[in-house]
């Protein structure tokens, strides 16, 4: 690590400390003797997503978090609760240890998680990643959670369920169905 000051190649640590993941250094340039600081951190192994088509990409935790983040957009979530649902995702696919893993499982793995935090968003997302081709599939879910809701109480996580105009959208669609 070169000096951020005068470009110096050589440096030595003043003081070093682990912190969350990962160990910071002080350092003091032997040459200007300016202090910096750096990080060191493990970096995980690659992981490889095999994608649906057989193609495998490197896992890239913005595109999960891109995924999630526009199923739970505008939700009444707590600030935060997005990137922890990355955070976890990803910690337990490196936690798995192995080298690819079927973007499927990603997916899967999301959709339990947003399941029992908002139904809005985990439709939303179930709508984007098993691509509902029509309308009749996107109900069956929806009506599945509702008639999951119906015979279960309500998770005391849950947020309330479909309000104001999504609501009416889901009524209409029954409604229709009935007749
Ligand atoms: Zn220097």
């Amino acid at each position: 690590m070169n000096c951020p000051y005068c470009g110096y190649h050589d440096s030595k640590v003043i003081d070093s400390r682990v912190v969350n993941d990962g160990i910071r250094r002080r350092r003091q340039c032997l040459s200007c003797a300016s202090r910096f600081t750096t990080y060191e951190r493990l970096q995980p192994a690659s992981l490889f997503v095999i994608k649906k088509d057989g193609k495998r990409e490197e896992f890239n935790r913005i595109k999960l978090l891109t995924g999630i983040r526009k199923a739970c957009e505008k939700r009444p979530l707590p600030t935060g609760t997005v990137d922890k649902l990355a955070d976890d995702i990803e910690a337990e696919l490196y936690h798995l240890g192995k080298a690819e893993i079927p973007s499927a499982a990603i997916g899967d793995m999301v959709m339990e998680r947003l399941k029992s935090l908002d139904y809005i968003a985990y439709i939303r997302f179930a709508s984007v990643y098993r691509e509902f081709t029509d309308i009749t599939t996107l109900k069956q879910e929806v009506d599945t959670l509702v008639s999951s809701e119906v015979s279960a109480s309500l998770p005391t996580s849950q947020l309330p369920l479909l309000p104001d105009e999504e609501l009416e959208t889901v009524a209409k669609r029954r409604q229709r169905s009935r007749k």
